[in-house]
């Protein structure tokens, strides 16, 4: 019944980085074919949804000025293809508050974590009934991170990241997080390797998870997942931003266990052994000149959650 409904609700969702990203060839529809190792980390936007006349975003926080507020955002995105698709009566436009914390465009995957709390959000918004099902259809038609950011944990995901499978490992890791003023396009990163694989783009092995990385997380002993981390896109993004080779060169030279760039970057992620650790590092990254801004964060956390649900 539309009178037990809440009057607004606010869902917790955290960012992403990739322990390992392996880029297999190119394929025909442009796209490559992914064998990832997710890990949630404790940075988080929330996100608040309340019925509205129609749809708008509002962003709040300190990237709020490098988010889109038009239909292009992919919250709008995915409050309408939920609605098109759950056949609630309630399923009527909202305003979608975005509280940010998770740096933008820097490899995190925030716009795909607020899609999936929309996702979560409008669901308890509209009694949908927890359609889990519902999500994930939606979420691996809105991009190839938005599966990972309802689930959160450690997971492979495969095809374009779209595809999930939960890693269950008994670590508890602590990370220097080192974003950048300056961000990286997706796409761009992905051409980079592309041109540097010149003819051999579409030719390269079907990815797969490396059995050194699902020992490590297995083991949960932190320098073995030091030596583990991989990223394929980790060379293009150093070729887009030259300083990022600094970046981490400084960070192991401070002490970090291990080093690398989340995603498409520019983000990079220094694996620290506890949390005096991050301090340390994170001190020194910063009174070198090396870092304007480091976040430390732990890893794996859960994913979308609901925070707060308010009563008319
Ligand atoms: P990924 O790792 O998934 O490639 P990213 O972390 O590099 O993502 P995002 O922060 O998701 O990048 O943002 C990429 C672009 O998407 C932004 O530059 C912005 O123009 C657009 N965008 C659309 N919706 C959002 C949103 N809710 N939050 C952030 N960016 C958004």
């Amino acid at each position: 019944m539309s009178s037990a409904l809440p009057s607004s609700v606010t869902v917790r969702v955290p960012a992403k980085i990739n322990l390992e990203l392996v880029v297999g060839p190119l394929r025909p529809d442009g796209y490559h074919d992914l064998s990832t190792v997710f890990h949630a980390v404790s940075v988080f936007d929330e996100v608040t949804v309340t019925p509205a006349p129609a749809w708008s975003v509002q962003v709040s926080g300190p990237y709020a000025d490098l988010v889109p507020v038009g239909d292009d955002n992919l919250v709008v995105r995915a409050g309408r293809l939920l609605a098109e698709r759950c056949g609630a009566a309630e399923a009527g436009p909202a305003l979608v508050h975005i509280a940010k914390e998770i740096p933008v465009a820097g490899g995190m995957a925030g716009g795909s974590a607020d899609a999936a709390a929309t996702l979560v959000a409008l669901d308890h918004l509209w009694g949908v009934g927890g359609r889990r099902d519902l999500w994930d259809e939606c979420a691996a038609e809105l991009g190839s991170d938005v599966n990972f950011a309802l689930v959160g944990g450690t997971a492979i995901g495969s095809g374009r990241g779209e595809q999930i499978a939960p890693v269950l490992g008994r670590g508890r890791y602590h990370w220097v997080l080192v974003p950048s003023a300056q961000g990286l396009s997706t796409p761009t990163v992905f051409a980079e390797l592309d041109r540097m694989r010149g003819a051999e783009a579409t030719t390269v092995a079907q990815p797969r998870p490396g059995e050194s990385m699902m020992q490590a997380l297995r083991s949960g002993e932190v320098e073995a997942l030091a030596a583990a981390l991989r990223n394929d896109l980790q060379e293009p993004a150093c070729v887009l931003q030259p300083r990022l080779r600094e970046v981490v060169a400084a960070g192991q030279e401070f002490g970090a266990l291990g080093a690398v760039v989340s995603g498409s970057g520019p983000t990079v992620a220094f694996l620290v052994d506890g949390p005096e650790g991050a301090l340390d590092l994170a001190v020194a990254l910063t009174a070198s000149g090396v870092a304007d801004e480091v976040v430390r964060a732990v890893g794996p956390v859960h994913g979308a959650h609901v925070v707060t649900s308010a009563t008319p």
